[in-house]
């Protein structure tokens, strides 16, 4: 195996050594298999390759204090996949076959999992039409592959703010679209709005409704949430929004652990200046706070620019319950061994 500096992982491509390899074919997905990370051959015409068919997932296996493998939730990123394939007309999987597949992957692939506190082993679940096709229409042969690469922390300097844009020359997804699932061309049309505001000095752009540019819509790839005069809110899921797992998770214990009041519903770009904390939540991202704003030439800055006490909480309780170290009385610790 090569040698990991656990101490020194980032958010980087460093694959672990096996991955799994299913394939549909004649209406049916076979048993799949775990191989060697390699590449994988596929035809100039597969119909991913030519019109996007194609969808991921993205989650994280911790390991505990006391040596445990977890997920979290996985059965809503199998549900989630399942929609996003409704919606792209690939054939689904079947929500067991795909945690037992993630399961045993990591257990072929433990001597990638960080040590406790050094980050996750992220997991990456792609499905995609390798079938053959001229025209627009769906593959007759799919792919689905599950493949890992360890992570480092997401705040090594410690919890701390970003700075973002607010842009209305770029939407992320319109509102009959795929922004509601993980389809491959959505991120593709979000690498020159983010280069943008990298640019200008911004870790990630903040998107508003097509439609109207005027609702917060989400932030580069993570839900967004703001807290004004004790109330936590967010964007409804339009049909443009992705449902993100953490967002789901965040409303929950907002309500029930922190007996806050929550809200989905269209926020308005200007209503985030008078916030007092603003974050944004995924999986890679847990909880982000959000230190300052930029829009139309002026700069937010979101309460003294400082993380918030709410987004501080929030984030203690949510890694503390995916690492195994908080009540889960919502069962959302799913241990792997
Ligand atoms: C994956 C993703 C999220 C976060 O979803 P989680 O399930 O919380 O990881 C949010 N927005 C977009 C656009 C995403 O792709």
């Amino acid at each position: 195996m090569r040698k990991i500096d656990w101490d020194n992982l980032g958010f980087d491509i460093n694959p672990a050594d096996k991955m799994f390899i299913a394939r549909w074919k004649n209406g049916v997905w076979d048993n799949g298999e775990i191989t060697d990370y390699r590449p994988v051959p596929i035809y100039p015409s597969a119909v991913v390759l030519n019109y996007g068919q194609g969808i991921f997932e993205g989650m994280k296996a911790y390991r505990t204090g006391d040596n445990r493998i977890a997920l979290f939730r996985p059965i809503d990123n199998a549900r989630r996949l399942n929609s996003g394939c409704r919606r792209l007309l690939m054939p689904e999987l079947d929500e067991n076959f795909f945690i037992n597949a993630i399961r045993n992957l990591l257990l072929e692939n433990e001597e990638f999992m960080p040590p406790y506190g050094k980050g996750a082993l992220y997991i990456r679940p792609i499905l995609f039409g390798s079938g053959e096709m001229l025209g627009v229409s769906p593959a007759d042969e799919y792919m689905f592959i599950i493949f890992m690469s360890p992570v480092g922390p997401y705040f090594k300097g410690g919890f701390s703010g970003i700075h973002l844009e607010i842009r209305t020359d770029y939407h992320r997804a319109p509102l009959f679209g795929t922004g509601n699932v993980k389809a491959v061309g959505n991120y593709a049309t979000s690498l020159l709005p983010k280069s943008v505001v990298k640019e200008n000095g911004y870790s990630e752009v903040i998107y508003l409704d097509a439609r109207t540019s005027t609702y917060i819509e989400e932030v580069g790839s993570a839900n967004f949430f703001m807290l004004r005069d004790g109330v936590i809110s967010t964007p409804r899921l339009s049909g443009s929004i992705l449902p993100g797992v953490t967002r789901d998770s965040i409303l929950i214990l907002a309500k029930k652990r922190f007996k806050l009041v929550t809200q989905e519903r269209d926020i308005r770009y200007d209503e985030l200046y008078s916030a007092d904390e603003l974050f944004c939540s995924g999986t890679a991202a847990v909880v982000t706070p959000i230190s300052s704003v930029f829009f139309e030439g002026k700069n937010h800055v979101i309460g003294d620019g400082n993380p918030g006490e709410v987004s501080g909480k929030l984030y203690e309780e949510l890694m503390g319950i995916q690492l195994g170290e908080r009540p889960d009385d919502l069962n959302w610790f799913y241990q792997v061994s």
